[in-house]
């Protein structure tokens, strides 16, 4: 391959995904069919506590992230489990169809999922549009804008004293001395060759 970081310019966007009990960021969304309720399709990490939701569960609803996102969202749902922190309760939310939509966002879609398509990483799933809802009317966040912008939109912070390590891609902090041999970011999937040592 002569160079792979083309597919970098692949333009994405930013998506808080959210399902019955848990919700995650998500950059690959496509509308891949035309007509009232056009087909949308979202993947998401095979590792990541939404996609087994998602397997169980019927519908999903996909909030439309703008450029002046409050980054405590970005942080939330694309830093955490909710293995581990309840994502809901520190964000504003309104329940629609069941599920919770991002207030902080330029809309929202509810998908009924009609098929799913597993690959070494991720699932795809499709979902059938069934409704949807504009807030406001400005820009959306593109995934290389947040790339670009991440360290001035999002603060890592680490504690004092312990050795950490970031994921350059979401974030996440691992403490230790060194990463394991074959760590990967629990979060977003990433090799450990992409976690950046923090003084
Ligand atoms: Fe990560």
């Amino acid at each position: 391959m002569k160079n792979k970081k083309i597919t970098r310019k692949i333009t994405q966007g930013m998506y808080v995904l959210t399902t019955n009990n848990g919700g995650c960021m998500v950059d690959a969304v496509s509308q891949i069919s035309a007509g009232d309720n056009p087909l949308i399709s979202v993947a998401v990490m095979k590792n990541n506590y939404t996609n087994e939701l998602l397997k169980k569960n019927k519908l999903f609803a996909l909030s439309i992230l703008a450029k002046d996102v409050n980054p405590n969202i970005i942080t939330t749902f694309g830093m955490n489990s909710m293995r581990d922190i309840n994502k809901f309760e520190n964000t504003s939310v309104k329940e629609i169809e069941g599920i919770n939509i991002i207030n902080d966002s330029l809309g929202y879609m509810i998908c009924e999922i009609i098929d799913s398509i597993d690959n070494e990483t991720h699932t795809l799933f499709i979902g059938k549009l069934i409704e949807a809802d504009v807030f406001k009317d400005d820009q959306a966040m593109s995934y290389n804008y947040y790339q670009e912008n991440k360290e001035d939109l999002i603060k890592v912070t680490t504690e004092k004293g312990k050795t950490a390590w970031v994921c350059t891609i979401c974030g996440y902090v691992y403490y230790g001395d060194t990463l394991p041999d074959d760590f990967k970011c629990p979060i977003c999937g990433v090799d450990k060759k992409l976690f950046k040592k923090k003084d």
